[in-house]
């Protein structure tokens, strides 16, 4: 098989946030800032992209590691990898969806490399850390030369590959609030295979529960892989707040998900096969997160 090698370009390995922006600014349309590299040097192999600046983001301490904030939630640098997620226990008892999802991304090889920040800027609309950060109710932050602001991730993405982050600001952390104790999530991921595939479907189910009993006070559903972008569902969401939780409610809310989102059929999957399966996999998220809270 005929192998391309990487076009051309100028790589550059800033120490700082500052120095990073700087160049960014400076090569404008014509750089294109990596992390783990797993999504560009693929894209750079296609010919997808062929950037003269390649700016490595890596040696920038400010934007690594997974930062407790107190009771308010968590703080993680853009440039912190999966393996890193998948290995914190903070991440997998306090934030268990997530590290459902990451304990299911590609292999330990591209989980090494491969960041948060770089899953999201992607912006495919099957990023497998969308859909339980949303749920989660996460927000990132974005840093240009003249400041910085944060937006909730539902309000990220805006198409296939696009989101609202501009050409010369950074992702610089993720920041998700600290979930009750009577909260809990599920994602569910659909591929093909058992491991090294992307989402057919992929749902996530955050619940937050009464103190006692069965009243569900809060919840919040999102999809990936099934609509142009990762999405939140306030209509199966809608279905269960303030009721109980059992196989009747989840079974309307998995129904109300199939019907908002918006597949595409392609040679992986029917577009009819990935509704019934949102339906069918909103429904188990949804049990799955309540049998974690209890
Ligand atoms: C074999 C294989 C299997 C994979 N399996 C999965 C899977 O199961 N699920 C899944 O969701 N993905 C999968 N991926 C895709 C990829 O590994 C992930 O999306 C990964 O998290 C990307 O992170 P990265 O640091 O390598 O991104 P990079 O390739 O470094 O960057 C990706 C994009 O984001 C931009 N970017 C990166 N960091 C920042 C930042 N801090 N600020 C602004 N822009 C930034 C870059 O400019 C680039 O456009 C797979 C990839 C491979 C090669």
């Amino acid at each position: 098989m005929f192998i391309k090698r990487l076009p051309d370009f100028q790589h550059h390995a800033p120490a700082s946030l500052s120095e990073a922006l700087g160049l960014l600014t400076r090569h404008g349309g014509k750089a294109e800032v990596y992390a783990g590299g797993t999504d560009l040097l693929v894209a750079m192999k296609k010919r997808e992209k062929t950037p003269e600046h390649l700016i490595d983001l890596k040696k920038i301490g400010e934007m690594k590691g997974i930062h407790p904030d107190g009771k308010k939630g968590v703080r993680i640098g853009a440039l912190t990898t999966l393996g890193e997620l998948e290995r914190s226990t903070l991440i997998q008892e306090q934030f268990t969806i997530l590290w459902d999802a990451v304990t299911m991304m590609a292999s330990p090889q591209v989980r090494s490399l491969g960041t948060l920040g770089g899953n999201l800027c992607s912006a495919v609309p099957s990023a497998d850390t969308a859909p339980p950060l949303i749920a989660l109710g996460a927000s990132v932050k974005m840093v240009e030369p003249r400041g910085e602001r944060e937006v909730l991730l539902e309000d990220f993405f805006r198409g296939p590959k696009e989101s609202v982050l501009q050409k010369n600001e950074l992702m610089k952390e993720v920041f998700i609030p600290q979930p009750s104790d009577f909260a809990s999530g599920k994602y569910i991921k659909l591929m093909r295979r058992e491991a090294m595939d992307l989402a057919l479907v992929g749902v996530a189910a955050c619940l937050t529960m009464e103190s006692r009993g069965k009243i569900c006070k809060d919840a919040r559903i999102a999809l990936g892989a099934v609509a142009p972008t990762p999405i939140r569902v306030p209509q199966a969401e809608e279905a269960l707040i303030n009721r109980e939780i059992d196989e009747v409610r989840a079974k309307e809310a998995g129904k109300a998900a199939s019907v908002v989102c918006r597949p595409i059929g392609d040679i992986r999957s029917s577009l009819a096969y990935r509704c019934s399966m949102v339906e069918v996999l909103t429904k188990r998220a949804i049990l799955e997160a309540y049998r974690r809270i209890r």
